[in-house]
């Protein structure tokens, strides 16, 4: 970006914001020939990478197609509009850090079910069936298996109004 006072070409970014909507990001940038400092705008869509899906279509990042999935996998959870909301923040902000051109569903699907393993473990096996693509139920049981035993680890006990038998989730799997 050419600075706006001495015109030279080359800057440092020194601190990068979402727009309050999240359709932009304001940048403060500083001139490393004169030290200004300015700020930039740059809009979402031209940011934020295309996700490249399994069959290699390439299609626009889609802030809400990604919350509704989230909110979807945590349906009748104790999981709060405003959790997901930060999920999909927080997935937002490292698609930027990351400043590829393209990152692929599969990955895309990583980072949701990062935040998903801590949130909720319900969402989170909900969210895998259908992102992983599972191909048979024993790949399957297989990853709730061992959800299952890292739940243990790391959990306390549940409180007593959700000590309901364990769900036994239904295979998601719709092949596409
Ligand atoms: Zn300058």
């Amino acid at each position: 970006m050419k600075c706006p006072f001495c015109g030279h070409a080359e800057d440092r970014v020194v601190d990068s914001r979402v727009g309050r909507d999240g359709e932009f990001i304001r940048r403060r940038r500083e001139c490393l020939k004169c030290r200004r400092r300015y700020t930039s705008y740059e809009y979402i869509e031209d940011v934020l990478p295309h996700v490249v899906k399994r069959d290699g279509r390439r299609e626009p990042f889609d802030r809400q197609k990604l919350r509704s999935s989230i909110l979807k996998a945590c349906e009748k959870r104790s999981v709060g509009v405003q959790a997901v909301d930060d999920v999909v923040a927080d997935i937002e902000a490292r698609l930027h850090d990351r400043a590829e051109k393209e990152i692929s569903s599969l990955e895309l699907g990583d980072l949701v079910m990062e935040h998903l393993q801590r949130l909720d473990q319900v969402a989170y096996v909900r969210f895998a069936s259908v992102y992983r693509q599972f191909k048979d139920i024993n790949q399957f049981m297989d990853e709730v298996k061992g959800l299952l035993k890292e739940g243990e680890k790391t959990k306390s006990p549940p409180p007593a109004a959700s000590a309901s038998p364990a769900p036994r989730p239904k295979p998601l799997v719709k092949a596409k």
